[in-house]
């Protein structure tokens, strides 16, 4: 969608506006960097060192292995992220979504460069299940935070290039940990709000920040409810020049719309403001509430409580995951079901039925 297209649907500050179009893809020579750096392999202690004595090289390589499919590679991996774990868990981990073009990277450079300069190690993953396919890739090529990508107390990961949105949920999740281990005491997780990777980030993160373009109107229409209510605080970015006043406009609507929910577990009230990644105005702002959430929720008990829970859940979604993907990739099921198919559509037997048959075929093949 344009620019133009977008200024005339302004019915509702509360529709997900699609945003402006991206520059290209990740790099042809950053991803050609990462696969030179994984040939070179050391072993597992070594990486670990070089980690906690802040080589960014060698916490770059680890991630590589992380985001590897090799067997090897993957077991390297397992094993630097053992030796990482106890010294993890220190940072402020923060999810950052919206459409894109929204300014995600600008603002993410604006708020960046203030904590860098302030003393604070950040670290910048992202999670874009879909950078390798479409525009909107949160990194790799040059232009986009820049400024941070050569800040020395800044590291900047773009998302994978590949895998399903699961797959690349858990190598963020793991990166995040050999971050932390890094010394990263700020940890900013990118994602495209399209609604997929929400629910992901929002389990590996302390707190959840929504940005929003400005619109205009009063009609709760085309809110993506789900994303909402996950949001800790939503700022409605662009709020300068022609847009201040419909940014205004849009606060208002969504401080209204936010009401309507129900209150949170964590005793925090989600805030809603506006902010200018251009300009800087209203960037301290958000800062702030983050602290101020960081600072309730590490006193009420619970910013530990989520952690905690994030775990278990992350152990559990492993556990689905894997369950899934043997029962769907074993070739005897694979053979069953396509057989099983053609009698569910043509009512010869019930969904019900036929699924109880294959898990049945599944675990007696399993027995063989
Ligand atoms: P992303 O796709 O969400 O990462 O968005 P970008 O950060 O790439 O920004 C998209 C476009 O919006 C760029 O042309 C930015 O210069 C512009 N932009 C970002 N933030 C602001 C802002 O606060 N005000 C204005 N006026 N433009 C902005």
């Amino acid at each position: 969608m344009t620019r133009d297209k977008h200024h005339k649907h302004h019915d509702s500050a509360l529709k997900v506006n699609q945003g402006v179009e991206q520059p290209e893809s990740v790099s042809k020579s950053a991803v050609d960097r990462y696969k030179k750096i994984s040939r070179q392999l050391f072993l597992p202690e070594e990486y670990f060192r070089g980690i906690i004595n802040g080589d960014r090289t060698m916490l770059s390589r680890a991630i590589t292995l992380i985001e590897s499919t090799n067997k090897n590679h993957q077991e390297i991996a397992q094993e630097v992220i053992e030796k990482c774990l106890p010294l993890s868990g220190r940072s402020l981990r923060i999810g950052i979504t919206g459409v894109p073009g929204v300014g995600k990277s600008t603002f993410i450079e604006a708020l960046g460069k203030k904590l860098t300069s302030s003393g604070h190690q950040l670290a910048v993953l992202a999670i874009d299940p879909s950078s390798s396919r479409t525009k909107g890739s949160i990194l790799g090529d040059k232009t986009r935070m820049e400024a941070l990508a050569t800040d020395k107390n800044a590291f900047i990961r773009p998302s994978p290039s590949a895998g399903s949105l699961g797959g690349v949920a858990r190598k963020t999740r793991e990166s995040i940990i050999l971050c932390e281990a890094a010394g990263f005491d700020v940890i900013f997780v990118e994602t495209v709000g399209v609604g997929q990777s929400e629910t992901a980030v929002n389990a590996m993160v302390d707190f959840f920040l929504l940005l929003m373009l400005p619109g205009a109107g009063d009609e709760l229409q085309g809110i993506k409810r789900g994303i909402m209510e996950m949001a800790d605080a939503i700022f409605i970015n662009k709020a300068d020049g022609d847009n201040l006043k419909k940014a205004q406009r849009a606060k208002t609507e969504y401080q209204n719309a936010l009401h309507l929910y129900p209150p949170t577990e964590s005793g925090w009230v989600p805030k809603v403001g506006t902010c200018s990644a251009m300009t800087h105005e209203g960037i301290e702002e958000v800062w702030d509430t983050i602290k101020q959430y960081e600072s309730l929720t590490k006193s009420n008990g619970f910013f530990e409580q989520k952690r905690q829970e994030q775990k278990l859940m992350l152990m559990f979604d492993a556990i689905d995951q894997k369950l899934k993907n043997d029962f769907y990739l074993n070739k005897t099921m694979k053979a069953a079901l396509d057989a099983v198919r053609e009698e569910v559509l043509s009512d010869k037997i019930s969904s019900y039925v036929a699924a109880q048959r294959l898990v049945a075929l599944y675990y007696g093949e399993k027995k063989r």
